[in-house]
């Protein structure tokens, strides 16, 4: 079970969240990432988001996206993703469960069960068949993650968690670090060093590209089916 956020991302050039120079420090999450801010302002939220999707079709996929994709040689593997970006499916990897939806697809603002692929930017009466205003397929802050469920049934039952990448301080994100039974492995691959709420993690402080494929090659030889 793979738990990506932000950072595996980071060094495609998509900027993460919370760290100096991330997108926080340029834009309030609650002018454009908020469901009150949509109602509110929904053209500064659209232009937000329009800017998100221009600078993830820009990026590519990275030596740990790629790598990860090795693994499923030799692992049943999960991805869950907090990422709205593609770049694990760009690289190959072929079970992706995105919690927090996806830039590179839009919905009407009443439902979520139907989505559309978009690479163009998406503007204020851009409709459906059936007249109603395209949103950007992201679960926004204020709003239920619908993956959740499906999400923490997948996590219960993983024998390795891999978190890479994400500060967990998104929430109900952030919960699923925790949540696996007690035979599960669990390593958390950043940079920082990330207070988690558990002692069981095995740290690995780095980037994404620098850490991952070293420890993937680690993993296949010592666990591999
Ligand atoms: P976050 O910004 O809170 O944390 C990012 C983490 O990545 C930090 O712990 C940081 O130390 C680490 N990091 C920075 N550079 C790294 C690197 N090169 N390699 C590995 N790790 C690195 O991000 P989050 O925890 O994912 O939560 C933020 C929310 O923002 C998520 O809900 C997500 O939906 C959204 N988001 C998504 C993207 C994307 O799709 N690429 C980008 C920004 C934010």
């Amino acid at each position: 079970m793979i738990l990506s956020g932000a950072g595996i991302s980071a060094e495609s050039g998509i900027n993460t969240f919370r760290d100096s120079g991330g997108l926080w420090e340029k834009y309030d999450i609650n002018e454009v990432a908020t469901i009150d801010a949509w109602h509110k302002n929904p053209s500064l939220v659209l232009e937000f988001y329009n800017s998100r999707r221009k600078q993830v079709l820009n990026a590519q996929p990275n030596l740990a996206h790629f790598k990860l994709v090795e693994l499923e040689a030799y692992f049943d593997v999960q991805i869950i993703t907090q990422n709205i970006d593609d770049l694990h499916e760009r690289a190959g990897s072929t079970n992706v469960l995105h919690l927090h939806g996806e830039i590179l697809k839009s919905r009407s603002v009443s439902s979520d069960k139907e989505l559309f692929a978009i690479e163009q930017d998406l503007k204020l009466g851009d409709k459906t068949e059936k007249g109603e205003q395209l949103r950007p397929h992201i679960v926004w802050f204020g709003e239920e993650v619908p993956a959740m469920t499906q999400a923490e049934l997948m996590v219960r039952s993983c024998d390795i968690l891999v978190v890479i990448g994400t500060s967990l301080n998104v929430y109900p994100a952030a919960g699923l670090a925790y949540i696996c039974s007690n035979h599960a492995k669990k390593y958390i691959i950043d940079p920082q060093k990330i207070t988690t709420q558990s002692d069981d993690f095995i740290a690995i402080q780095g980037t994404a590209v620098d850490s991952v494929p070293s420890f993937i090659e680690e993993l296949i030889t010592n666990h591999s089916k």
